[in-house]
């Protein structure tokens, strides 16, 4: 099963994708949590997207784009992966159409997570993250059981540079422009479906368990 979930930065892609591969025992792969563990480990790789993240800017499609087809790679995708953050443009989009085209295979859906603007700048103040595992909190909605602690690996929890009110504001911008026309894509490609993101996160991944059964 092949998965894709689209929606704006804060949306809720991350904390429906981890529910999805848990329940259909596929990878969850997060193209910001790969940068993430890169700039931790301050890799060549790690340098470079940083300097696109901190200002709230797209990492350049190329590097994107080596990264996922290299991860494609790994056994665990051989079942299936629910892809989280990527595609962000349609060349993103192509790409991984044409890689899917050559290996016979195909997207099954493409779950479109909707949030209004106004929602998101209260989830992304608000979202706390774990930099050693990967594990999303939100103070209000999603508190960890010890403040500030991760209820995984009890690593310190972190506000991510990038949640700051005003790069929240450009990376909004940029969805807008240059992710969102990839509903009308994934529309003509016949697989997208909308699921109200507002709601109540299991309320969310019920609707998700809707589409694509069990
Ligand atoms: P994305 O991966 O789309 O950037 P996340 O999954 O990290 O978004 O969610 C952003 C923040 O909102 C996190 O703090 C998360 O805990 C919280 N959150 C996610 N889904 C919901 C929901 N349905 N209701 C309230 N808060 C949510
Ligand atoms: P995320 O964790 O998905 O919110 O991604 C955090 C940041 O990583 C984004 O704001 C981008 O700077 C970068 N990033 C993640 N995925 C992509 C992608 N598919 N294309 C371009 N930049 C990306």
């Amino acid at each position: 099963m092949k998965i894709v979930m689209l929606g704006a930065p804060g949306a809720g892609k991350g904390t429906q994708a981890k529910k999805i591969a848990e329940s259909y025992g596929v990878p969850h792969i997060s193209t910001g949590d790969i940068f993430r563990a890169n700039i931790k480990n301050d890799t060549e790789l790690g340098r470079k997207a940083k300097t696109y993240m901190d200002k709230g800017e797209l990492v350049p499609d190329e590097l994107v784009v080596e990264l996922i087809m290299d991860r494609f790679k790994e056994p665990d995708c051989e079942g299936g992966y629910v892809l989280d953050g990527y595609p962000r443009t349609i060349p993103q989009a192509e790409a991984l159409d044409s890689a899917l085209e050559e290996a016979g295979e195909k997207l099954d859906y493409a779950i479109n997570v909707d949030v209004p603007d106004e929602v998101i700048i209260n989830r992304m103040s608000g979202r706390r993250a774990c930099l050693k595992c990967g594990a999303t909190y939100h103070i209000q909605y999603n508190p960890p059981a010890v403040e500030n602690t991760c209820d995984a690996c009890s690593e310190e929890l972190s506000l991510r540079d990038d949640d700051r009110e005003e790069t929240v504001k450009n990376r909004l911008e940029i969805y807008h422009e240059q992710t969102e026309p990839l509903e009308k894509y994934y529309s003509e490609h016949g697989v997208l479906y909308n699921v109200d993101g507002t709601k109540d996160m299991d309320e969310v991944f019920e609707s998700i368990r809707t589409i694509v059964g069990n």
